[in-house]
């Protein structure tokens, strides 16, 4: 079987829950605090586990506790750690996530050992990957580490996937080694350069076009509540999301990818591949939380037997 890698960020997510946003200089007290892991990369890698793809994840952890919690957590979840190097004297990414009452959050991230991650120390990864391979690439680690790396993945004949989030405008050479670009509707306008869409614009798929023309593969355009377009030339080709009660959106995207990924390690079509995606994406907004909502295999399996 065709086996799949996702190169990225781990992050502990530390929320703490207030009645407001606390005001600069102030000390309010809050309702709760709970610790749940995240990062991108990791997330991604846990979305494949859920759905039986033993991923192998390449990353960096502190030589902290929360590095600790977190190797549990990937032995848990049937994630693949040798190459998620431990560095000494740094600290485990963190993202700090104050919520309000309101609803609304605020995210200080501090990336920590995901700061540290170099294409030396991923390099080793490269003796495992064989042709066809899939390996999955988000931007939440060092620019030259993912730019080199999905550089070796590609000459071992490996197909490359990149969610590009955070967004920021990409050199070129770095879109070329891209087969499949998949960004939201914010990011693909970020990405070609364009001005944030304003009230009243239409959804198009003109920022997506303009990435095919900078050397990206194909665009998988996700859409929210909308699902997602195949954009490989001129033409878009939709395929709608599943109608489901979504609670929360988070991680929706990393689910997206991993749901994708996964297909296209069982040779599924690009287009089947974005409903596999849609689905997986889908059920995790039916439960609160990152990789707390991430569904497994027979869940999505039912998802894609009914209409959409
Ligand atoms: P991101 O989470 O990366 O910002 P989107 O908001 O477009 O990206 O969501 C990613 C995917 O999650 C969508 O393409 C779709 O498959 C799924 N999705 C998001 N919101 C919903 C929803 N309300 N109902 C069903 N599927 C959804």
């Amino acid at each position: 079987m065709k086996r799949l890698f996702v190169v990225g960020s781990i992050n502990m997510d530390l929320v703490g829950l207030a009645p407001r946003f606390v005001a600069p200089g102030e000390t309010l007290l809050g309702s709760m605090f709970a610790e749940f892991p995240g990062g991108k990369g990791a997330n991604q890698a846990v979305a494949l586990a859920r759905l039986g793809a033993h991923p192998v994840l390449v990353g960096a952890l502190g030589d902290d506790d929360f590095g600790k919690t977190y190797r549990r957590v990937m032995d848990k979840e049937g994630v693949d750690h040798r190459f998620v190097e431990t560095i000494t004297g740094i600290r485990t990414g963190v993202a700090m996530i104050e919520v309000a009452a309101s609803g609304e959050n605020r995210i200080l991230v501090l990336p920590g050992a995901n700061s540290q991650i170099s294409p030396q120390q991923a390099g080793p990864v490269l003796a495992e990957v064989r042709p066809g391979d899939i390996v999955l690439f988000q931007l939440e680690i060092p620019l030259e580490t993912v730019l080199l790396l999905l550089k070796r993945f590609r000459e071992k004949g490996a197909v490359t996937i990149l969610d590009p989030a955070p967004a920021f405008v990409l050199p070129r050479r770095m879109l070329e080694l891209v087969d499949f670009l998949t960004p939201n509707e914010t990011e693909s306008r970020i990405l070609a350069g364009l001005p944030p869409k304003a009230d009243g614009d239409e959804f198009s798929l003109a920022p997506a076009q303009a990435l095919l023309n900078l050397g990206v593969g194909k665009v998988i355009q996700k859409a929210g509540s909308r699902g997602a377009w195949l954009v490989e030339n001129t033409q878009g080709t939709h395929v709608p999301a599943f109608a489901v009660a979504a609670v929360d959106t988070t991680a929706a995207g990393d689910s997206f990818n991993a749901g994708f990924a996964f297909a296209l390690a069982h040779d599924k079509p690009v287009v089947d591949a974005i409903r596999w995606a849609n689905a997986v994406a889908a059920l995790s907004t039916t439960q609160p939380g990152a990789q707390t909502a991430m569904p497994r295999l027979p869940e999505v399996e039912a998802l894609l037997l009914s209409k959409n």
